[in-house]
């Protein structure tokens, strides 16, 4: 999508940092981490949300979780929460879907 922050991301029209990269994916580092280590993992295919899914999405969404597992066990990080945030109002604030990687300090539950 020619408006997307992320699309441009990943198309390279916009700087991040790369984590990592295959056909499907891309992953950069969060321009305002969280925690010591915050990944966002996304697909290349533009989705806004995850209530936006039907079942053809069901493939590529759990891409991305197989994504952040094969990074994190790349870097050796055996724990790690993932998040991503569906509407506004619990925080998305790109509607490109993306999958927050988080590691690397003590985490509270339930989450604020
Ligand atoms: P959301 O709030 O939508 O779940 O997550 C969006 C994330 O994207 C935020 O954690 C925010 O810091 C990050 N972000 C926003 N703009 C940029 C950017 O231009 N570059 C990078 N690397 N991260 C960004
Ligand atoms: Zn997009």
């Amino acid at each position: 999508m020619s408006d997307c922050l992320f699309c441009k991301i990943v198309e390279g029209n916009i700087p991040s940092s790369k984590v990592y990269e295959d056909d499907q994916y891309y992953a950069f580092n969060d321009i305002g981490p969280q925690a010591p280590t915050h990944i966002l993992v996304v697909a290349k295919r533009h989705l806004d949300r995850i209530s936006s899914m039907d079942d053809g999405d069901c493939a590529m969404i759990g891409g991305l979780f197989r994504t952040a597992a094969r990074i994190c066990a790349e870097k050796n990080i055996e724990d790690y929460r993932l998040v991503i945030n569906n509407g506004a109002g619990v925080g998305q604030s790109v509607f490109h879907i993306h999958l927050h990687i988080l590691a690397g300090r003590p985490m509270g539950w339930p989450p604020g």
